[in-house]
């Protein structure tokens, strides 16, 4: 296409209706206005980010660089870390989000920290851990988001757990908070293993207290927005910047997460190569989670019995050698994600050794199988990001269940999965699969408690909006 069209296109949509700020260098981050270009209409921003939450986010920037590494306002609260004691000087408060398990929990535990920090006005630095500088791009103008080199508590972080002194959990156990004396930090254990006290972060009374903390350390491998929308205290707030609620990971992590051009090669390669010249695509994310090495005869009935019954994918004629169709028959690719290669190849051929029963011709691709999870390995995590964002390109998704990999994908794509539900002793589940109730990734572990009543409730029938996950019973998610 030499019409310039395509330019036109990307100029127009590229800040992605004003989500995006027009502040950064194109090429030092090509995947940030580039990435409309992949998206077509059927995924991707079907409707624009309310105005409410495109000046939050322009505030957002100007306070990141205010009080950003190595700025004035930083020097003083930092120097308050180092002391141990908190002085009257200090105009900026922060989160420190803490690198800590898988990437696709990476995602969206830092997806929630920053919406935290919009929430109550603190600056969100990002703990760099082994990897994260590769994969992501720099998403806030001017300022880094990542912790320096230099932070005082650097060696700390990976350290910090529920029986730290600073552990806020623990310190309402100790009954140590008292309103006279705030520490400069306090660690927020709120992680899958988490307890009761370290729950109570979820309350307004305790966020009440935990405003006055200057440096909150966060350390969680769970997606806890659902959470935050049943507290009255951001309840307001909240229903502004996202009036449709099915849309929140979805703009944040558009916002947020821009691969590095070392990735968006990895995606623009295979996507060019593979994916661009079909005329629909699906992405099948298999993740299975059973003791043992696959591939499994009962995952590779569940895939087929979903794609089939679903109408994702034709059916095979088993018995015909050939089914001819007037004109050039239709192009479907499918784009497949897996640790192990077995379900790709067996899908594969099934595609090659019959035709299909609409004519339809299926080409059946997987970039990468890398047999087991290797979260601190570079180049693994590289094709993982990757993967994710391909799968998000896709027209129609099937995930697999309790994955957060999957997740990703369906968010940053706009897309409604269909989930295969989680198989139970080695046999298919009957159906297969169920399409999801909206694109929001799910919160594994959420607390189950009132906090105005002190008692136990269940927070998934509380509000409309806020319900139990498909794919867990007990998990909650935005819809
Ligand atoms: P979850 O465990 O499915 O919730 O997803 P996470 O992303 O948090 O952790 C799984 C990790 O295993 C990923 O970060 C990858 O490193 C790896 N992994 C799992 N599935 C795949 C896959 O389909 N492709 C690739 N390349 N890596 C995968």
């Amino acid at each position: 296409n030499n019409d310039g069209s395509d330019s036109v296109i990307l100029h127009e949509d590229k800040l992605l209706g004003g989500l995006l700020a027009d502040k950064f260098d194109e090429v030092s981050c090509l995947s940030r206005y580039h990435s409309v270009m992949y998206r077509n209409g059927v995924n991707g921003l079907s409707e624009n980010p309310s105005s409410y939450l495109i000046s939050r986010l322009r505030t957002y920037e100007i306070l990141h660089k205010r009080c950003g590494p190595y700025t004035e306002s930083y020097n003083k609260t930092v120097k308050d870390l180092r002391s141990g004691r908190l002085s009257e000087s200090s105009d900026c408060k922060y989160v420190v989000w803490i690198s800590y398990s898988g990437l696709g929990n990476r995602i969206l535990t830092l997806a929630s920290a920053f919406l935290y920090a919009l929430l109550t006005n603190r600056v969100l630095l990002v703990d760099p851990g082994v990897d994260m500088i590769d994969l992501f791009c720099e998403p806030f103008p001017d300022i880094s988001w990542f912790l320096p080199p230099d932070f005082p508590i650097n060696s700390q972080l990976h350290d910090f757990n529920q029986n730290s002194a600073q552990c806020y959990g623990k310190m309402l156990k100790n009954e140590s908070v008292t309103s006279s004396t705030v520490p400069p930090s306090v660690y927020l254990h709120l992680s899958h293993d988490y307890d009761d006290q370290d729950k109570l972060f979820f309350c307004d009374e305790e966020q009440r207290f935990l405003q006055k903390v200057p440096w909150l350390v966060m350390r969680t491998d769970n997606y806890f927005i659902p959470s935050l929308f049943l507290m009255p205290a951001f309840e307001q707030e909240l229903s502004e910047l996202f009036p449709n609620k099915e849309t929140v990971f979805h703009f944040l992590g558009r916002y947020l997460f821009h691969p590095t051009n070392r990735v968006w090669g990895l995606v623009v390669r295979y996507y060019e190569a593979y994916l661009a010249k079909a005329d629909e695509r699906v992405g099948i994310q298999i993740r299975v989670f059973d003791i043992g090495t696959g591939p499994f005869q009962h995952v590779l009935d569940q895939i087929i019995a979903c794609t089939l019954k679903e109408n994702l994918l034709p059916d095979v004629a088993r018995t015909k050698d050939i089914i001819s169709s007037s004109g050039k028959p239709k192009s479907k690719v499918v784009l497949m994600t897996s640790l192990s290669s077995g379900y790709f190849e067996k899908v594969r051929d099934m595609y090659w050794e019959y035709p299909t029963l609409t004519g339809e011709v299926v080409g059946i691709y997987q970039p990468s199988h890398e047999e087991h999870q290797q979260s601190e390995k570079q180049m693994h995590n590289q094709k993982a990001w990757a993967e994710m964002y391909l799968l998000s390109l896709t027209d129609n998704l099937v995930t697999s269940s309790w994955s957060t990999f999957g997740y990703v994908a369906q968010g940053l794509g706009g897309l409604k999965p269909w989930i295969l539900y989680k198989p139970e002793n080695g046999t298919a589940p009957d159906p297969p699969c169920r399409r999801a109730m909206s694109m929001e990734p799910c919160f594994h572990a959420p607390p189950f408690y009132d906090c105005k009543a002190k008692r136990g409730t269940d927070t998934g029938e509380l509000v409309p909006h806020v319900r139990h996950c498909e794919d867990m019973s007990w998990g909650l998610k935005l819809v």
